[in-house]
Parts: C-alpha cells; structure tokens; sequence
C-alpha cells in the first residue's frame, strides 16, 4: 500500500501518485474495514492552515492518502523537488469513487452541506451513477451532541465510504475526534464538492480548470472567500522563497 512517494511541501505531506492510481487505492481502503482509514485533500489553503494547528497537521501526517488536490502543490513539486506530480482533485476523485462503486459493492454515506444540498447531489448521484448505493446520508448542521448518535447510524448503515463535507477544518476536527469509533473502509473530505454537484456552486469551466485558474474563478465567483484564500498567496511566497534559496533541492524536503 505504502509504496507511494510521499513529498513533504512546508512540512505537510503529499503523495506522488496518478489519479488511476489514487482511484485503485481509494477502493481497497473502502474494502478494507479492518480499520478506517483517511484519504485527504492536499491544497495550499490546507497546507497553510496545517502549519498553525497540530491537529490538522497531525491528521494530513496520519492520513493513508493525501492526494494533490491543488494546482499549487503540483506547481510546489515541480519547483522544489522537479517532481512531476499529477492533480488528483478531491471533487473528481470522490465522483470517480461514486462511478465505480457500484461495480465494487461499496456503500457510500453523505454527511455535510446544507440540507436540501445534501438531498440534491444525493439524487444528482443516483443518476448519474444508477448503481450508486447510498446507504445514508445527514445534512452537516447537526448539533454536537447528536454525533455520537450519527456516529452510530453511520456504522448501523454498513457504510464503506463515508464523504464529510464539512468544510476545512472542521471535516478534519470531526474525523479526529470520532474516527476511532467509525467502522466504514475510509473516511474522505470533500468540502463543498455537495455544492458543486447539486449545482448550488458552479465549478470552474472546464477551460479554467484546464488553464489552472480554478482557484481564481472560485475567488471571484465567491469574493468572499478573500479572507481564506490569502493563504494560496503566502503559499507561493513561500514556495519561490524556498527556490530563489534553493532549500527544496538541497534538503529533498522543505522546513517546518
Ligand atoms: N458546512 C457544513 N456544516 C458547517 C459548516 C459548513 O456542512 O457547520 C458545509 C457547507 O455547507 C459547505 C461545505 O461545508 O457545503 C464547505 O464548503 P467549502 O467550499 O467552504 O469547503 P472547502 O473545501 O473550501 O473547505
């Protein structure tokens, strides 16, 4: 399982794998319910947040695949270590996951995301993907003191797969907290891929996605995301800091 490449980009872990490959390990962990295992979403928002909360950082350094989610960890590679890395974007993969699922057995959980969200990408799935098999599902505005609850619910469905779309951090926190007593095959963040699904955010055209620009279409379809996205900018600092130093090639990993 563990032969993929793991780079370390400001301190955080990404793997070196193609999306064929991401896909092939997403479906034996779902299989696997010896233990639950963690697939997250590697971006340069979420290195940044990492870098300030151990608890985040922890969970990327324990997760079974971190999966370069963003055009500027792939970008990071590239310039710090020459790694060609190939984008595995969270909000493909865990569709793909859905596609194949059906010819896998897998049953697959939706938490996260307003209700009706929920509900509509639930529907969008299945029709998309008629042998999709979705054994359960929970809009992610529950109150604390419902998740032990939801908790068991979950493992009552006999869910393989459980998709939290939470947003950052808070996917992480709650996958920290109530990860040990889950007993689907995987767990992944998805953040606001429910949105995109049920049509409630546009995701980029695929021109955009394709020219990289993914993130500033996010940005300026939703200005308000300004404050969050910073982050993608002290990133790059970072990131040309470390080349115009020549840290990366030097160290084959980066500090912090
Ligand atoms: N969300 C939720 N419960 C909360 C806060 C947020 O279910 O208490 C959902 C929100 O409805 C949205 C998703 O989490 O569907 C966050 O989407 P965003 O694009 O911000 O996630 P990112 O991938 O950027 O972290």
């Amino acid at each position: 399982m563990r032969d993929v490449k793991r780079l370390n980009i400001l301190g955080q872990p990404v793997d070196a794998l193609t999306f064929d490959r991401a896909l092939t390990l997403a479906t034996e962990l779902a299989q696997d319910h010896e233990k639950t295992s963690y697939i997250v979403a590697v971006n340069p928002e979420k290195i940044m947040t990492a870098r300030r909360s151990k608890l985040v950082s922890d969970f990327l350094h324990n997760a079974d695949l971190a999966i370069p989610d963003g055009i500027g960890v792939v970008a990071a590679a590239r310039l710090l270590y020459g790694e060609k890395l190939e984008r595995v974007a969270g909000a493909d993969l865990m569709q793909e996951l859905c596609r194949v699922s059906g010819s896998y057995g897998l049953k697959l959980f939706l938490y996260g995301s307003k209700e009706e969200v929920n509900a509509s990408a639930a529907k969008k799935l299945k029709e998309r993907f008629p042998d999709v098999d979705i054994v359960g599902r929970q809009d992610g505005y529950l109150p604390e003191d419902e998740y032990g609850t939801l908790v068991e619910r979950i493992n009552a469905s006999g869910a393989d797969v459980l998709f939290l779309a939470l947003g950052s951090p808070m996917q992480e926190n709650w996958m920290n907290r109530y990860g040990a007593s889950l007993k689907v095959g995987v767990c992944m963040g998805i953040g606001g891929t429910l949105d995109t699904i049920a049509g409630a955010v546009k995701r980029a055209p695929l021109g955009w996605q394709k020219a990289r620009l993914e993130w500033l279409y996010r940005l300026l379809r939703q200005p308000s995301r300004f404050w969050r996205q910073r982050k993608i900018f002290i990133f790059a600092s970072w990131i040309v800091f470390l080349k115009l130093t020549g840290y990366g090639r030097r160290r084959k990993s980066t500090p912090l």
